[in-house]
């Protein structure tokens, strides 16, 4: 569902991205894992076009949003972006307005179905999350992990094919971690296809079919959860479990 070939991007003379290939699969929950400054974020940022890359290409579903460095039309650039979900560290919650608005903003502006079945169905993800009661209350009155599970709602909107989480329990107190961690699973149950960047090694190992390791611009190694916990093939990624 996601191939991507020889990314590369730079930051001025830093290079950020080394020419990452990978592929993601139908239904697929991958971890990317990694110390900071390892270009997790961008790599990420990339898939949904917050970062123009210098190279190589990304396919979603087999259509390209960038070839060989070459990006697509801007129109095939919406289509293929709208289908992928994003959910930030920092919530990135619209303050003004209410949990309900900032769930029916993106669909109303792209006019994706009428009023009723918008607000029918944030309501309906709103409950999923466990958040019915909050749907007129503004972000500000909620908690950390409640404005993520909000986020969450909100990325699911759209009905994405794909779902992208930026170290979605860092900026959260450790007893909120669990309630957003739950949420995540439950999508994973639903054979929703995930790209989770995480330090919560326990949760990367129990829920992700497959761990990417990315040091310095570069997945150094994957593989299963028993793979890269249970017996790292390089230097690098025994050092980073191990310190964990
Ligand atoms: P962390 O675990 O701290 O979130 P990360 O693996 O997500 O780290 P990135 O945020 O992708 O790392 O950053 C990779 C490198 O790119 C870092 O050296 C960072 O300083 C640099 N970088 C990221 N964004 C920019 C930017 N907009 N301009 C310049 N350099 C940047
Ligand atoms: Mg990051």
């Amino acid at each position: 569902i996601i191939e991507v070939e020889q990314l590369q991007k730079s930051f001025g003379a830093l290079e950020v991205l080394k020419e990452i290939t990978f592929e993601v699969n139908p239904g697929e929950v991958i971890a990317v894992i990694g110390p900071s400054g390892s270009g997790k974020s961008t790599m990420l940022r990339s898939l949904i076009h917050l970062e123009e890359v210098n190279g190589g290409t990304i396919r979603i579903h087999g259509k390209p949003l960038v070839e060989k460095g070459g990006y697509a039309e801007k129109h095939q650039i919406r289509e293929l972006t709208a289908s992928m979900g994003m959910v930030f560290q920092h919530f990135n919650l619209f303050p003004h307005l209410t949990v309900r608005g900032n769930l029916e903003l993106a669909p109303r502006t792209l006019n994706r179905g009428s009023d009723e079945a918008i607000r029918a169905r944030s309501l309906e993800l709103l409950a999923k999350v466990g958040l019915a009661d909050k749907a007129d209350s503004y972000p500000s009155m909620l908690s950390g992990g409640q404005k993520q599970r909000v986020a969450i709602a909100r990325a699911l909107m759209l009905q994405p094919e794909i779902l992208l989480f930026d170290e979605p329990t860092s900026a959260l107190d450790p007893e909120l971690t669990g309630e957003v961690l739950r949420v995540i699973r439950q999508l994973a149950e639903e054979n929703m296809t995930m790209l989770i960047v995480t330090h919560e090694m326990a949760f990367a190992r129990d829920v992700a079919d497959r761990i990417f390791f990315m040091d310095r611009g570069e997945i150094a190694e994957s593989g299963t959860p028993e793979e890269i916990f249970g017996s790292p093939q390089t230097e690098r990624t025994r050092a980073f479990i191990g310190q964990d």
